[in-house]
């Protein structure tokens, strides 16, 4: 293993200030500015960060491709494996700290944190596996006389990963994991409602050995941070996350040096229940597929098709299930639903709430900010459901990233689907039946990049994960996703 001397070291903590990493350094912002980042359950401030811009992300990108043109670039696959394996067993070690920072930062609840350990943890066991697993082909060729041709997969070279704050180790280790395995090296960009985790994940880098200016964590906001990154001559290609219309920004930022760009974007994601489901099971599933981590997941099932003959039965449980959920501070182990990431956030979703009403949707359950109590303090709206939705909705119709389900009954299935299939993205489905053939039909007949059938939010390291339409293009997750990470060379070799 070379990981040489060049290695960064863990962040030396003062108090409450937490620094960017460069270059395997801990720095400030060239400009020494800092901006606060807050508890969403409590208001309290956590800690301040760098509020880095131009010139930092500027030391970043060059601090990685000094990493990718000197000692990364001799490191064998079976080292990145070794290396990736090594950063997995201290993501398990260091779990409980993982867990504490993003619901501190974010908000969602620890139980659910917690549970997402195996989905961390094997993504990175599946990219270290997969980096001794990639590689090209030899190809027969017509070409006159003996030449042989084959192909060569190759690292990308440095890539910009920019990240929301909805979910902060995924994200994170989604980019991170698959430029590791593959040979790149990073610039990330965390969102600055929660830059915390990522830092937290520079330091476990650090700690694995690491070398320095492979992984680079930049703090700062998007138009400080983000919009230079992705406009970066340095940059060869930009993994981005968040939301549909901050993707269509990156596409004509990257457009400099025509840099490869990936996106997972936005969603208004319909899930069916077809009168045959077994009730019981699906309205908890369809509940939280909207209310985990309070809405704020790409993925929400927030468009709820429930066929007429059990509509009024379906919704009556529905909000019942709702009105159960206990909400509260995340870092309580007993909480289901936390608080909404920011002020901000919250006025958009209230936003949404008081349009469902004018337009005339049914408010069966929710539908308001909480604030007695240690509510005040925080952000928390209660789990909402909304009925007599039609589709020309604002409700029906935007991402809210809350807690908020609207309700449509339908008829026929070859109606669901053409009014599931009937908006701009295409992320995820759900669909409720008993019937196998139902199931088949209707998962290969929605336009989206993920069909759950009686489940949902089922994400597995091997399977590839990402949008259709406007919900964005590539893919996480599955050897897919590996590829976006590499270039293709042709090579011919005459022998005669
Ligand atoms: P956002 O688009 O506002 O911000 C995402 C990131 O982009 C942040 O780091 C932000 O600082 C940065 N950014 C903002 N403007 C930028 C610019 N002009 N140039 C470069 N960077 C910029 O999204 P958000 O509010 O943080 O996250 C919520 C959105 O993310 C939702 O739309 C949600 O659906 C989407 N999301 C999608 C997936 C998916 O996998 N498809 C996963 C999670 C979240």
């Amino acid at each position: 293993m070379s990981a040489g001397s060049n290695v960064a070291q863990r962040q030396p903590i003062d108090g409450r200030h937490r620094k960017m990493f460069i270059g395997g350094d801990w720095v400030d912002a060239v400009s020494g500015e800092t901006f606060e980042t807050r508890n969403p359950a409590t208001g309290a401030v956590l800690a301040t960060v760098p509020r880095g811009g131009k010139q930092d992300i500027d030391a970043a990108v060059r601090a990685a491709r000094a990493a990718f043109d000197g000692e990364w670039s001799r490191f064998k696959p079976y080292e990145r494996q070794v290396l990736l394996l090594r950063i997995a067993d201290l993501f398990e070690k260091h779990w409980e700290e993982i867990c504490h920072s993003d619901t501190l930062d974010m908000g969602l609840p620890i139980s659910r944190t917690r549970a997402n350990r195996n989905r961390v943890v094997g993504m990175l066991r599946f990219y270290g596996g997969m980096a001794t697993a990639l590689h090209g082909e030899t190809i027969d060729n017509s070409l006159p006389g003996e030449v042989v041709s084959f192909t060569h997969r190759e690292p990308v070279g440095v890539v910009g990963a920019i990240i929301p704050w909805n979910a902060p180790t995924a994200a994170s280790i989604w980019k991170i994991g698959p430029a590791l395995a593959t040979g790149c090296t990073v610039v990330l960009k965390p969102s600055e409602e929660a830059p915390l985790t990522p830092l937290l994940i520079a330091d476990i880098m650090a700690e694995a050995g690491v070398p320095a200016g492979v992984v680079n964590i930049v703090t700062g906001t998007g138009r400080e941070a983000g919009s230079p990154l992705a406009e970066h001559m340095g940059v060869d290609k930009i993994v981005f996350t968040g939301s549909t219309a901050t993707g269509q920004s990156i596409i004509r930022a990257s457009a400099g040096n025509l840099k490869r760009v990936s996106l997972e974007l936005g969603g208004k994601s319909p899930v069916i229940v077809c009168a045959d489901a077994d009730l019981e099971k699906a309205v908890p599933v369809a509940a939280m597929s909207v209310f985990a981590n309070s809405g704020q997941i790409c993925i929400a099932g927030s468009r709820l098709f429930v066929e007429r003959s059990i509509h009024d039965e379906f919704i009556a449980r529905l909000a019942a299930y709702a009105e159960g959920l206990r909400i509260g501070d995340g870092i309580d182990p007993a909480t289901e639903i936390g608080p909404l990431v920011s002020p901000r956030q919250l006025e958009r979703v209230t936003g949404y709430l008081a349009s469902g009403r004018e337009e005339g949707a049914r408010l069966v359950t929710g539908g308001t900010r909480l604030t007695e109590g240690t509510f005040a303090a925080g952000n928390f709206i209660a789990p909402t459901v909304f009925a007599g939705v039609r589709d020309d909705m604002r409700i029906a119709r935007e991402e809210i990233f809350g807690p908020v389900i609207s309700a449509l009954p339908f008829d026929t299935l070859d109606e669901a689907v053409e009014r599931a299939n009937d908006t701009p993205y295409g992320l995820a489905a759900g669909v409720f039946t008993r019937d196998v053939a139902k199931a088949h039909r209707l998962s290969r007949r929605i336009r989206a990049g993920s069909v759950w059938v009686n489940t949902y939010h089922a994400i597995d390291p091997a399977v590839p994960f990402g949008g259709y339409k406007m919900s964005g293009y590539g893919r996480e997750g599955g050897v897919e996703h590996l590829h976006e990470y590499l270039n293709t060379k042709g090579v011919f070799i005459r022998i005669d």
